[in-house]
């Protein structure tokens, strides 16, 4: 690879991998980026990861890292359905992330599962190494059947439910799991948040739709400045964190919205719709490939792939050299000009990545296609939380005098 030409500083290191360990799933959900949206990459790589390659692609970011002085790393174990990955496999697995953990270096493993079936003996093995859960759920079983469904189109949320009460039976530690939903505005936020309450774990994550980019927004044609108004995710959003703020928020622990809070007094939270600061995540594809983050396979086919492998390449030469790569790694340097002076700036950088997306390709100077969504929700949160931050001004302008 060619050294990158100009005087750019060094990008940040990377420190999470998402490492698919299969390339296949037991649901087919409607809205999947894997198999049912642009991308068809899973055609093309094989069905399992090879023990070697999964172990291979750990192995190379706990380098980067210890290179770049870092003293911990995050590994997301993602598919497809990583829990049909054979269970000898995870064995190997671990007892190779074990090593790196008596190196010195922490390694933060979490996977994320539909949850349709979490084998006994594989569950033991996961709470031995500190893994945390992420199981898929929209809502109650109506709202999370219109898109979770098998491949014989029949709802997953009973067998879901089931399963993760098993888990919690056996005796997995609930703070270990969390539910991620994919916000679904057919359904009003107090149904959402009256679900949540009932269930077994308390960690929540509402995550944005990804399937919108500026060739297929959220608005009919013609009408982007009528959705400006009531921008129909923001608008959800919006209602479902004013919900959360008043009634439940000691009770369920949404990320969305504590980060958001967050990011608006000063702390420094960032993700893929907050702050957008960096992206400092890749993803290993079954066959070892080294692609970009799942937002960019959503719109176009082999969006994410690229020409690198855990077999071949090295994480400091892609940080430094790939274009992609080091404009992920440091994002808000190209925030968009539209952005520029927008009074949700800092907290939105720019907006959802996936949004970031036009003619298919990644347009990281371009403003989410989300925009008017994001701008709602964070001015709803702004002004819900405005009594606080003129609170906190006026102790702070006291403690200056
Ligand atoms: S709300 Fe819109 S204009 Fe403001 S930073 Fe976000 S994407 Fe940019």
């Amino acid at each position: 690879m060619k050294p990158a030409s100009g005087m750019r500083a060094e990008a940040p290191p990377f420190s999470t991998l998402i490492l698919k360990l299969t390339a296949f799933c037991n649901l087919n959900c409607s809205y999947c980026y894997m198999f049912n949206l642009a991308d068809r990459t899973y055609d093309r790589v094989p069905r399992c990861c090879e023990t070697e390659t999964a172990k291979t692609a750990v192995e190379l970011l706990a380098e980067h890292a210890r290179r770049a002085g870092r003293s911990a790393i995050n590994v997301v174990l993602h598919g497809g359905e990583p829990l049909l990955w054979p269970a000898d496999r995870f064995a190997a697995l671990f007892e190779s992330i074990g090593k790196i953990r008596s190196s010195g270096l922490a390694v933060s493993v979490s996977l994320q599962t539909n949850g349709l079936v979490v084998p006994a003996a594989l569950l033991t093995l996961l709470a031995e190494h500190d893994v945390t859960l992420g199981f898929s759920l929209d809502g109650p079983e109506a709202v999370n059947d219109q898109a979770r469904v098998g491949d014989d189109g029949k709802g997953s949320y009973r067998r879901v439910l089931d399963s993760m009460r098993q888990t919690l039976d056996r005796g997995f530690p609930p703070s270990r799991i969390g539910v991620l939903s994919v916000v679904n505005p057919a359904m009003r936020p107090i149904e959402y948040f009256e679900w949540a309450i009932e269930l077994p774990v308390r960690n929540l994550s509402l995550l944005w739709p990804i399937e919108f980019s500026w060739d297929s927004p959220p608005w009919d044609p013609g009408e982007e400045q009528l959705y400006r108004q009531r921008p129909r995710y923001g608008v959800w959003m919006a209602a479902a964190f004013r919900e959360w703020w008043d009634r439940w928020p000691e009770q369920i622990h949404v990320r969305q919205f504590l980060y958001t809070v967050g990011r608006l007094i000063g702390q420094a939270h960032h993700s893929d719709s907050i702050g957008n600061d960096f992206v400092d995540m890749f993803v290993v594809n079954t066959d070892g490939g080294i692609e970009y983050p799942d937002y960019l396979r959503a719109h176009r086919d082999g969006g994410s792939r690229t020409p690198y492998s855990v077999h071949r390449d090295d994480l400091d030469d892609l940080r430094a050299n790939d274009p992609t790569f080091r404009t992920l790694l440091r994002l808000r340097e190209s925030i968009p000009a539209e952005c520029r002076g927008c009074q949700n700036e800092d907290v939105c950088g720019g907006g959802f990545l996936a949004g970031r997306v036009t003619h298919g390709g990644f347009a990281p100077e371009t403003r989410s296609v989300l925009c008017h969504d994001q701008m709602y929700y964070f001015n709803v949160v702004r002004s819900a939380i405005q009594p606080y931050l003129a609170a906190m001004e006026e102790v702070e302008a006291g403690g200056r005098q």
